[in-house]
């Protein structure tokens, strides 16, 4: 597949299964954070792996205008990106 190709409409929220750290995140609710093991703050992971503030039906963010900077920052098309979605896909 090329980065072209890549789109958040043809992945099911590979990267919102990533921990995502949360640094002076104050607009997102706290019933969705946790602490992690090692101290920090966190957005709550169900047992799925995905993050609670996603839709499990639509599969997207809930909480979109208020998602934390470390989700507005990856960037779709992404080295990052792209390894999460050939882990994702290696899963099926
Ligand atoms: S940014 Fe990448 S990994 Fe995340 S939902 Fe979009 S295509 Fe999937
Ligand atoms: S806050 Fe939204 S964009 Fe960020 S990981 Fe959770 S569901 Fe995905």
């Amino acid at each position: 597949m090329t980065t072209t190709e890549i789109t958040c409409d043809s992945c099911d929220a590979a990267c919102c299964r990533l921990q995502v750290i949360l640094v002076d995140d104050n607009r997102v609710p706290e019933t969705m954070t946790e602490q992690s093991s090692w101290g920090g703050e966190v957005m709550l992971r169900r047992d799925d792996g995905w993050c609670t503030a996603l839709d499990r039906t639509t599969m997207l963010c809930t909480i979109y205008d208020d998602r934390p900077q470390i989700c507005r920052d990856f960037e779709m098309g992404s080295v990052e990106c792209i390894n999460e979605r050939d882990a994702s896909f290696s899963l099926l």
